[in-house]
């Protein structure tokens, strides 16, 4: 069986045994331990061994396809046109999460007493989030684009920070021509050695999907998924029509592949993502996926995919939108047109500066749930069906991003073949 099978046979496995352990023994505390002891260490370390080679897959890919592109007025064509690509996918993508908030109105639907017992569960959770979530956009977030330390930026896991690093490393070796040579070489020996690593992390894919995904359907609160059911299943549906009628049609128009062919080949970056709810961790996936599937070449797979998994976040601002949204409606706040308007930009830019991680996106959408006059600590009635929504979204970030790279390469092809 391929590796790609394997991992979503264990995908399913894993599924239907932790949906099956919690409804035959769910408070039973050998479950509880068997979760804490074994699955979630070991589906832990299988995420922390993918984000391991992040930072040096970063900087070793970016800065050498940035050398390699030759001249700024190359990284800066590529870079718009990824950009452009991001931004319209992005905006697409919250426009169709409030359309479908707007349409299927589930706010209303959610009972009071429900209402005020979610909150009083989660809300306790939000502190470290509400504190994540004061930060201001501008200046704090935009002056941290450009790290004082790189080793600090790495070393706290800022992507943005690491990136803009890696794009100054590259044009500074393209500047320094022959005399960086050497320095060209280590990186590109670098690129290759955690493609290897990565090659050695994802054997063990099978073991660390099954034992993610028993962790969250053991301990999920499927209960919840009733009383919220018309808002997952609005978010759910609205993401499904992103995946599988918007993004094949952007695949067929402008990258010119066959959407079948493109979803096929890319499905091991998509369970990835799936199974780990982060962009982060599957950027080494996708670069693999991108060059040896879909025949990327490095240049653009190395600029437009790290750049995608940190900037390209289409699946968080549909959830965003409708979770404004869906929030406005369970209390009571009327959103006129220009107010939902203001929400799809917001959720374009904070989707632009929400982290890569589980969650990574809550304590921005707090912000802008505070811009707009809903409650903030209203997120703590959604929180508890997060972790399947986050699944679902960060699919749709990297598929995002592959389909940007598709573009990008695609339109950029005549440069190469030179
Ligand atoms: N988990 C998402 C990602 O890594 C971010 C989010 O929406 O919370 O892409």
């Amino acid at each position: 069986m391929s590796l790609p099978n394997r991992i979503l046979l264990a995908l399913v496995l894993g599924a239907a045994c932790g949906m099956v352990a919690q409804a035959l023994v769910g408070t039973h505390p050998a479950l509880h331990w068997t979760v804490t002891n074994l699955t979630e260490p070991f589906g832990r370390m299988w995420l922390s061994a993918l984000l391991m080679v992040v930072i040096p897959l970063i900087v070793s890919t970016l800065s050498t396809g940035v050398s390699a592109l030759g001249n700024l007025r190359e990284v800066g064509r590529l870079g718009a046109l990824a950009l452009l690509c991001f931004l319209c996918l992005t905006a697409a993508s919250s426009t169709l999460g409030i359309t479908v908030m707007n349409l299927a109105q589930p706010g209303g639907a959610l009972p009071p007493a429900v209402k005020e017992e979610l909150l009083a569960t989660y809300g306790s959770e939000l502190q470290q989030t509400r504190e994540l979530g004061s930060r201001s956009l501008w200046p704090e977030m935009i002056v941290k684009l450009i790290p004082k330390n790189p080793v600090q930026a790495a070393a706290s896991g800022d992507m943005l920070a690491v990136i803009v690093f890696a794009l100054f490393l590259g044009v500074g070796m393209a500047v320094a021509g022959e005399k960086a040579q050497a320095l060209a070489a280590f990186l590109d020996a670098l690129a290759h050695t955690t493609v290897a690593i990565i090659g050695l992390i994802m054997r063990l894919a099978p073991v660390g999907v099954f034992c993610l995904i028993f962790s969250v359907s053991a301990r999920f609160g499927w209960r919840l998924l009733v009383s919220l059911s018309s808002f997952v299943l609005s978010v759910v549906l609205a993401l499904a029509v992103f995946q599988f009628v918007f993004y094949p049609l952007v695949v067929k128009l402008f990258a010119r592949r066959s959407p079948v062919d493109f979803f096929r080949r890319i499905r091991l970056v998509m369970i990835t993502a799936f199974s780990t709810s982060s962009s982060n961790a599957t950027l080494p996936t996708s670069m693999r996926v991108a060059q040896d599937e879909l025949g990327i070449s490095r240049e653009v797979a190395g600029f437009v995919l790290p750049l995608g998994a940190t900037l390209n976040m289409n699946g968080t601002a549909l959830f965003e939108g409708a979770t404004v949204l869906f929030l406005a409606q369970v209390f009571g706040v009327p959103l006129s047109l220009p107010a939902q308007a203001l929400v799809v930009l917001l959720a374009v830019v904070t989707a632009i500066g929400a982290a890569g991680v589980p969650g990574g996106s809550i304590p921005l959408l707090m912000m802008v749930l505070a811009t707009v006059g809903v409650p903030p600590e209203g997120i703590a009635v959604v929180l508890g069906v997060d972790r399947l929504l986050d699944m679902c979204r960060t699919t749709l970030n990297v598929t995002g991003d592959l389909v940007t790279a598709s573009i990008v390469e695609r339109l950029s092809w005549s440069r190469f073949e030179t």
